[in-house]
């Protein structure tokens, strides 16, 4: 039986996950929310959607209007129960009109499960939170930064916010010292589930990555609790280890950078102990489409 049928853990998810009815209220959307397995939280993952507010718009032959209508499509006959897009949601200046557009395009799944999102150097916060001025799980008090918590019976996520530049070259991401400080002390605080990390920027030691991966790592390495980081940027699909932390770097759904790289989204089963990640690509490289790779938790 896939599923545990309980409307107590589904009220729960609710309430803690949407943030509450008055948050839904606030996104001037209802959600009819989809029956959820406290053990496994089902989640479509999805990354650099770049959204341009001109929807004919294409590069490298790619519409990405036309591949997050294909991503939506296909997470919606899925049976996942919420969605979450690691930034770079517009096409490059993070122009109000492709929040706009985005929201239309998004708006089949708003209504089905909560979408929670983070923002990448192609981002502006300002004209996304006019646009989305809701949210799922509970933002933190963070100054000019936006995080949530959402928390499901099985794991916590934590949406950080790794934006300082928009559309700048190289395109370098922070999370900044008040976010670490703010995550440091949320860590040592909440330590009873397993706690997936989301932001924007890729890890490594470029320009144009996180700079200040070193000095967060020294804040969850040691804090078992952490399992994951999920990431975008890259525009590639791969998964890493760093000090027993698994590093999962989502493909784009807007376009590729390389032809060998797949475009599409990950559907992933998320419990205590690991979790099991199934590529859906919907262009680029299809190779490995429909491949799962499975991931045993620290
Ligand atoms: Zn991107």
């Amino acid at each position: 039986m896939p599923y545990i049928y309980q409307k107590q853990s589904r009220r729960h998810f609710i309430k803690i996950l949407a943030g509450g009815a008055g948050a839904v209220a606030a996104m001037g959307i209802l959600p009819s929310f989809r029956l959820v397995d406290p053990k496994t939280l089902k989640t479509a993952l999805f990354s650099d959607t770049h959204i341009p507010v001109d929807v004919s718009e294409t590069y490298r032959g790619f519409s990405m209007v036309d591949n997050l209508k294909a991503v939506v499509k296909e997470v919606s006959n899925s049976n996942v129960h919420s969605a979450i897009i690691t930034g770079d949601l517009a096409r490059l200046e993070g122009k109000p009109g492709d929040y706009t557009e985005l929201k239309t395009l998004l708006s089949p799944l708003a209504g089905e499960m909560p979408v929670a999102m983070t923002l990448g150097n192609h981002d502006r916060r300002d004209h996304f939170l006019d646009v989305f001025p809701g949210h799922p799980g509970q933002r933190q008090a963070i100054k000019d930064r936006y995080v949530l918590v959402l928390e499901h019976p099985a794991v916590r996520f934590i949406l950080m916010d790794s934006l300082v530049f928009t559309n700048q070259s190289p395109p370098l991401g922070l999370l900044g010292k008040a976010q670490r400080e703010w995550l440091d002390g949320y860590l040592k605080g909440h330590r009873d589930k397993a706690v997936i990390l989301f932001f924007h920027h890729t890890l490594g030691d470029n320009d144009g990555e996180l700079a200040d991966v070193d000095r967060l790592f020294r804040i969850i390495a040691p804090r078992k609790q952490v399992k994951a980081v999920v990431f975008g940027h890259s525009h590639v699909y791969r998964y890493d280890v760093r000090d027993d932390i698994h590093l999962i770097n989502l493909p784009a759904t807007g376009y590729n950078f390389r032809d060998q790289d797949p475009v599409g989204w990950v559907e992933s089963d998320i419990t205590a102990d690991g979790g099991s990640f199934i590529l859906h690509a919907v262009g680029g490289n299809l190779e490995q489409n429909g491949r799962e790779k499975k991931l045993t938790w620290r």
